[in-house]
């Protein structure tokens, strides 16, 4: 038998237990994995309370990644043994995932330990610090380097947010941190923040274009306030766009975009090709220094993940929280 937590229907709620289950019960797939640690990114909160339809088919593991060590495998790329992570490809949505002490899938879908890391810390930047990263590379994409000026994070006390400020700040980009919470400004400085700013300074509806503030953004929260960042890019500037912590809908025009020569660039962390996926998770390995670690953790076990999940979607949690399987 091995733990798992199970998301049940009742009611139209959803329901989180912790149970018991049997290694006949794991899905199909061709590699088994005994998960060390996973971690609560903001779609397992929305799926383990319930508050996003992130889940339509009942019972379900949640946890969309995973650290863990090969226990049995049919595919020839992976040994009993050895370390590998997992982030995206829909498991913990439509696929059981990674919040239980076993997991079972596609080959595929696993990456085998980048060097310089252990099961913990991949655990600590988990998908959040995973899409980090590649929106930082979508600012390299567009030409943005730490010569172009100031580089905007919103969300940043959030997993995603803190993983961008230290990637940035180690990069050697100026960063402005954006956050609806003053009290954790000193935090934001920690881990690289050269300066942090109010949330509340983006609730004016945008005017089509605003003075230009900004090289470069990387965005969680979508809505009115990407709205607003698209209007004070600067000329040839690039936003990294990547989440909807304040909402899907986006209130813009075409004028930064035509004017300005603004890029808007849409980041998905679900299904990232092999390629960019090694090489995002290789320059994660290099380039976050070890006080990020210390400084964005914190750490709980399997049975307080429904309370920590409501946490999150109250805005109360800071930085990654990782999950201890074992
Ligand atoms: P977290 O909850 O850890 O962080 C979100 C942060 O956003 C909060 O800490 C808060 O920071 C800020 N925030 C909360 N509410 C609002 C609001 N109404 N308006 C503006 N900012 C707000 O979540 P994650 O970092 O895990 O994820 C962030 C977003 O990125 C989510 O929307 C998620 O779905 C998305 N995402 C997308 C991925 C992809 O593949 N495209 C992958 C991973 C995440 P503060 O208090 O400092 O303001």
């Amino acid at each position: 038998m091995t733990k798992a937590l199970i998301l049940e229907q009742q009611d139209g709620l959803t329901v989180a237990s912790l149970r018991d289950i049997s290694a006949e019960q794991l899905p199909a797939g061709n590699v088994t994995v005994d998960v060390n640690w996973s971690s609560i990114n903001y779609k397992d909160a929305l799926a383990v309370t319930g508050k996003g339809k992130i889940i339509r088919d009942f019972p379900m593991v949640p946890g969309i990644d995973f650290a863990g060590t090969v226990r049995a495998s049919e595919d020839p790329r992976f040994q009993a043994g050895q370390n590998v992570l997992l982030t995206g490809w829909g498991v913990g949505e439509t696929h059981w995932g990674g919040l239980a002490e076993q997991a079972r899938v596609n080959g595929d879908w696993l990456i085998p330990l980048p060097a310089g890391l252990d099961q913990r810390k991949a655990m600590i930047i988990g998908t959040a610090g995973f899409t980090a990263m590649l929106c930082v590379m979508a600012l390299e994409d567009g030409g943005i380097t730490p010569e172009s000026g100031d580089i905007l994070v919103t969300g940043a006390s959030g997993g995603v947010g803190s993983t961008a400020v230290a990637l940035l700040h180690a990069l050697g980009y100026t960063v402005t941190a954006v956050s609806g919470r003053q009290q954790n400004a000193e935090y934001l400085r920690s881990i690289g923040a050269n300066s942090v700013i109010e949330r509340e300074r983006f609730n004016e509806p945008a005017r089509a274009l605003e003075k230009q503030l900004w090289a470069g953004a990387i965005d969680v929260a979508g809505g009115d306030m990407l709205a607003k960042i698209i209007a004070q890019m600067h000329y040839n500037a690039t936003v990294a766009a990547c989440g909807l912590a304040g909402g899907y809908q986006l209130p813009t025009t075409v004028m930064p975009f035509i004017l300005r020569n603004v890029r808007l660039q849409g980041v998905d962390s679900v299904m990232t090709p092999a390629a960019r996926r090694a090489e995002a998770w290789k320059r994660l390995a290099e380039i976050l220094p070890e006080s990020f670690y210390r400084l964005a953790t914190t750490e709980i076990s399997l049975a307080e993940v429904p309370k920590v999940a409501a946490e999150l979607l109250n805005n109360t949690v800071t930085g990654r929280v990782i999950v201890r399987i074992r």
